[in-house]
């Protein structure tokens, strides 16, 4: 009998040097194709926050648009969008984020949030963390009561909790 996170570690496919040289891309969509480990993945998600008081879960564009969503209908919560500079309609707050090469910026509705939300902060995968980073100061700058922060995926080698403040709780369902 194998773990329901091995099966789930065994569903993700691994596509050597994409988009560059040097990259292991953990490709997510042979998950999400597999209508068992879908639910498996949704089960887990669920179970790690469904007391945490969650009000409101937040994902970033565009892989943490699939969980995310999910996520908020099963802890019946609403969800937030952060996306990339000039997609968001109404007034937005930004923040710049330093990356291997030149910098980034990712965006939120100004009244996304308000300050009685806890938060849920998704992403699909923790690589260096920068991006998750930025996200979660993007979304202190509204703040809410608390923030956590949850990954499908983690590569372990790189160490990218290890940028984030003791007092948050950064959880991810797979290492590899
Ligand atoms: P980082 O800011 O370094 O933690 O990068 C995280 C973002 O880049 C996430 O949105 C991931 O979807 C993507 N990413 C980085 N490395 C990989 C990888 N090896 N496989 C799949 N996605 C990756």
């Amino acid at each position: 009998m194998i773990t329901r996170e091995e099966r789930l570690k065994e569903s993700v496919r691994n596509i050597p040097d994409f988009p560059i040289p040097g990259i292991q891309f953990k490709d997510v969509t042979t998950l999400f194709k597999d209508a068992e480990c879908l639910q498996i993945l949704s089960d887990i998600m669920y179970e790690k926050y469904k007391d945490k008081g969650i009000t409101k879960v937040v994902g970033i564009e565009s892989r943490g648009f699939i969980m995310g969503p999910i996520l908020a209908t099963r802890l019946n919560t609403g969800f937030i969008p952060i996306r990339k500079p000039g997609k968001l309609p109404a007034d937005t707050i930004e923040e710049v984020y330093n990356k291997e090469y030149g910098t980034d910026a990712i965006q939120i509705h100004k009244d996304a949030l308000s300050e009685d939300d806890v938060v849920l902060l998704h992403d699909d995968l923790l690589a260096t963390g920068g991006t998750m980073l930025a996200a979660c100061n993007l979304v202190n700058k509204l703040k809410p009561k608390k923030v956590y922060v949850n990954f499908i995926i983690e590569l372990a080698d790189l160490n990218g909790k290890e940028l984030f403040d003791k007092d948050i709780e950064v959880e991810t369902i797979l290492s590899m």
